[in-house]
């Protein structure tokens, strides 16, 4: 077991490509396509990073080897350290622009492996995946949401009852799944997939085959990944966020698909599949999300604030005010996981789950934040994300000098100044971009239910009554009256 270096990692790609379809296009190499090659170059300078950082890396108890601390199943406040230190590393290293980076899903991971029991007869099996991924150094993604067809009906209402994915029938060797999942963001990039529903499954006999959750290879038979129109394959001055950091997002067609048992983690069970949210894994993937966050929202508020320096904008109150509005955030999300890892307990074995509110309230706060983020750049560089020439050939043409002229800011030579501005652009006003918008505000799930559920029915109401309740208790005692407001005399 060793974890692996950026060329392990492509090779494995190579030898274990998907089936991975843009438009009619089949592609047989991930990372040597144009279409997907930058962004797994990316993925490849991660574990690069990683094998070549002690910090990142440990020496697991029931192992031989190094993993990535990734894997490392937090007993101490310095383990929970080492963990966001290492997601931190990685988004910055991606300038927060890979959301789905495998420390997504192995944080995912690390809560089922300490909660394994809440999986009944699926306890070990994940538990022994747990430990597959680690010595393997696997990239995960994970597919949950159902293909938008009927979002009015359940599962077996769909036009066909494997629209949505489900189990068609049991073997001796598993179960044979069908159907489709939406979205499931660098699963072109990935050596597995978890799968799971994402929305509660409605109790009754004809939606039990709907109510599963499992592990699956990216390049297992009768797998197929559809993709969304690609945004990299363009020049690195042209397209500098885009041509490096397009993670793919892909709808994963299950095909008469055969799950090995142990695979199979919950199979055909309601109360499991709807109550996946107790194991608490959001504990560990919203450290990870909000440390993304974190460099996410300091890599915009840097290009914003290098973008009008630029043209001297940065002089007006109005920009001071927007740039300022960025670094709130920033400052809000770090003392976020600051809270979290401060807060964190022990489950009954001793692994340490961070608290998670602070990280729901970030979540829950951010899926607004980054359109709002986005909003700024556009209002304050305004024309000026338009105003670049087509693209870098421009320096070596006849209007050469019109570009040396015109682009250049008082204090910067034309270059400098359109480089600058590539880099807004990609973020505020390309379609890289405004998926990244998307991303934000759907990443976690519907916004508007993962409020109410969090911050709403499953928060912890106690304090903010007790305040309330306290001051009714002595304005009634106050008012003379006995309870119910029978009695005599009134508030003097
Ligand atoms: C860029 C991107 C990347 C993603 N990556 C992943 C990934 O890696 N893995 C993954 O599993 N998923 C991923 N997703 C999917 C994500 O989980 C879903 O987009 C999210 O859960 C919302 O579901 P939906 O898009 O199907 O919207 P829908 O559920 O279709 O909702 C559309 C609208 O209808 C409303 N609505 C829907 N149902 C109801 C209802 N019952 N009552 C009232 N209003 C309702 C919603 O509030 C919303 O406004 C990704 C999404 C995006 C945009």
């Amino acid at each position: 077991m060793t974890a692996r270096n950026g060329a392990a990692y492509l090779d494995r790609l190579r030898t274990h490509s998907p089936e991975l379809w843009v438009g009619a296009e089949k592609i047989t190499d991930v990372a040597g396509h144009k279409a997907t090659s930058g962004a797994a170059a990316e993925i490849a300078r991660l574990y690069d990073l990683q094998s070549k950082s002690d910090s990142m890396l440990f020496s697991p108890e029931d192992g031989a080897g190094k993993a990535g601390v990734q894997f490392l199943m937090p007993r101490t406040a310095e383990d929970l350290e080492l963990r966001s230190v290492m997601h931190k590393q990685w988004a910055d290293s991606t300038l927060g622009m890979m959301g789905r980076s495998t420390d997504f899903v192995s944080a995912m991971l690390v809560a089922w492996n300490a909660n394994a029991e809440f999986f009944g007869e699926g306890a070990d099996r994940v538990r022994a995946y747990y430990k597959y991924v680690r010595d393997n150094d696997l990239f995960l993604s994970h597919a949950l949401a159902d293909p938008p067809v009927d979002r009015s009906k359940p599962p077996s209402q769909q036009p066909d009852p494997f629209t949505y994915l489900g189990v068609k029938r049991e073997t001796p060797d598993g179960i044979i799944v069908s159907g489709a999942k939406m979205l499931a963001t660098a699963a072109p990039y990935s050596d597995e997939i978890l799968v799971w529903p994402f929305s509660l499954r409605k109790y009754g006999a004809e939606e039990k085959p709907y109510a599963i959750a499992f592990a699956i290879p990216a390049d297992a038979p009768g797998v197929r990944l559809i993709c969304r129109e690609p945004f990299g394959g363009g020049n690195g001055f042209d397209h500098p966020l885009s041509s490096r950091f397009d993670e793919m997002d892909a709808v994963v067609v299950f095909d008469d698909v055969l799950v090995p048992w142990e695979r199979v983690f919950i199979n055909q069970d309601f109360e499991r599949v709807n109550n996946i949210w107790a194991i608490n894994s959001n504990a560990f993937t919203g450290v990870q999300t909000s440390v993304r966050l974190l460099a996410k929202l300091q890599f915009v508020a840097g290009i914003a604030k290098r973008a009008t320096e630029t043209v001297k904008t940065d002089q007006f109150p109005q920009v001071r005010d927007a740039l300022g509005e960025i670094t709130t955030y920033i400052e809000l999300t770090r003392a976020a996981v600051l809270a979290a890892e401060a807060g964190a307990r022990p489950n009954d074995d001793g692994i340490l789950f961070p608290d998670v509110r602070p990280l729901y309230a970030v979540r829950n706060s951010a899926n607004r934040w980054y359109p709002r983020v986005r909003e700024i750049l556009q209002q304050i560089l305004a024309g000026g994300l338009l105003y670049q020439p087509a693209d870098v050939s421009a320096f070596d043409s006849p209007i050469a000098e019109d570009i040396a002229r015109f682009y250049r800011g008082p204090d910067t030579n034309s270059l400098d100044r359109i480089a600058i501005y590539k880099v807004a652009a990609d973020l505020a006003v390309s379609a890289f971009g405004g998926r990244h918008e998307l991303y934000e505000r759907f990443y976690a799930g519907d916004p508007l239910f993962l409020r109410i559920n969090t911050q709403f029915n499953q928060y912890d109401w106690t304090e903010p009554l007790g305040l309330i309740d306290g001051l009714l208790a002595t304005s009634i005692k106050d008012s003379g009256l006995l309870p119910g407001g029978t009695g005599e005399g009134a508030a003097a």
